[in-house]
């Protein structure tokens, strides 16, 4: 253990930059790395505001973050597929890999995952962290350090976009154009679709989707999404509805927006049940899928970003310096409908 600097959630509302016990021993498989950019979740926020998510209760003092980026400074006896300099990513979810759940490939719904910032596991938002080398995946020179903190949120499109089975032409929607929405179009016309109509309230979220070539954008508010859909698919239907706002209300059109025999990928979590009506899913067989996380993405969501396919560079708002980070908190905490992603920058 070592005593470092870290942005530690104390416990609900409470949040302080102090030095704190953490791990650094480098065992045989791991790497050492100085952190360099961390982006700010839905989810760090949430335990800073609610101090819980689900059954994941802040009970004891807590860093904070798990989207991040860095360089190698040390590695460990065994790793030979990194060295020292490296400019990196990490996966925050490290599963055991002698799980049912691994050994199935699905190794992100291993009961015994530890994730980076879901207690009782401690974040990255400290100067350095140790990390597994099978977790932790090279940047290219032409992916940046912002780039990469952003592939952790980008997993989740991508994971979306792969359980959708999406094929070559296929048009979506997206519910909701927060930052996992945006991603998740993204990822999906990175993925093959032709086009995507994003649905969000909110016009600022609307306009930052709206940048990107292949994605259209509807405000609920104002206009129909149905006839949106009609318009672009001739009444026919969408072949994929992702739907990423988490709001009940937005259960209601994941039936009728897809075509018969389409896909419906849940993406957003939404805290209550809501209601599924079984029979107008079974007239069309729709097909559904559900998402956590991601597993076996980071790679090729890197190659998507090297390739130029995909550009997430426009979707960082503000960079703030480590010391700042209580700020970078608040600023996030006011959900200016401007802001995507904000950034954490160590160094
Ligand atoms: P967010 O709150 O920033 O974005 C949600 C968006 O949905 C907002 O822009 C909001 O205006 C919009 N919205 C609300 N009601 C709507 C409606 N009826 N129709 C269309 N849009 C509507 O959240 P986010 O960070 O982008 O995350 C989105 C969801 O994804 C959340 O529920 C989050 O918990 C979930 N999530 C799931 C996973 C996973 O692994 N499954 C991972 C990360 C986040
Ligand atoms: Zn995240």
């Amino acid at each position: 253990m070592a005593l470092v600097e870290a942005l530690v959630l104390e416990r609900q509302h409470v949040l302080s930059l102090r030095p704190i016990e953490l791990p650094m021993e480098v065992g045989p498989a791991d790497v050492k790395i100085a952190v360099h950019t961390v982006g700010i979740c839905g989810s760090d926020v949430h335990y800073y505001t609610h101090g819980r998510i689900g059954p994941f209760v802040v009970e004891a003092p807590m860093v904070l973050g798990h989207e991040a980026s860095g360089t190698i400074v040390e590695v460990g006896a065994e790793v030979s597929r990194l060295k020292v300099g490296d400019r990196v990513c990490m996966e925050p979810g490290i599963p055991d890999p002698t799980s049912k759940a691994s050994r199935l490939g699905m190794y992100n719904v291993d009961p015994d995952v530890r994730f980076w910032a879901t207690p009782p596991v401690h974040g990255c938002l400290t100067p350095h962290v140790v990390h597994p080398a099978d977790y932790t995946y090279r940047l290219p020179d032409n992916v940046s350090f912002a780039e990469g903190a952003m592939v952790e949120p980008f997993a989740v499109g991508m994971q979306a976009a792969t359980k959708a089975r999406i094929t070559p032409g296929d048009v979506a929607v997206v519910l909701g154009a927060g930052p996992i929405g945006v991603m998740v179009a993204l990822a999906a016309l990175g993925g093959g679709c032709s086009s995507v109509i994003v649905a969000d309230l909110v016009d600022e979220k609307l306009a930052i989707a709206a940048q990107y070539p292949g994605i259209s954008t509807v405000n609920i508010t104002k206009d129909s999404l149905e006839d949106a859909v009609a318009v672009v698919t001739h009444g026919w239907g969408v072949d994929v509805v992702f739907e990423c706002s988490g709001a009940a209300k937005a259960f209601e059109s994941v039936m009728t927006l897809p075509r018969p025999g389409g896909c419906v990928v849940i993406v957003g979590l939404p805290v209550e049940p809501v209601p599924f009506d079984v029979s107008l899913a079974s007239v069309k067989e729709l097909r559904f899928e559900t998402v956590f996380r991601y597993a076996h993405q980071y790679e090729r969501a890197i190659a998507l970003f090297a390739s130029d396919k995909v550009d997430l560079k426009p979707l960082v708002s503000e960079s703030f310096a480590f010391k700042d980070s209580i700020a970078a908190f608040d600023r996030a905490v006011e959900a200016r409908p401007t802001d995507v992603k904000l950034q954490i920058v160590m160094e």
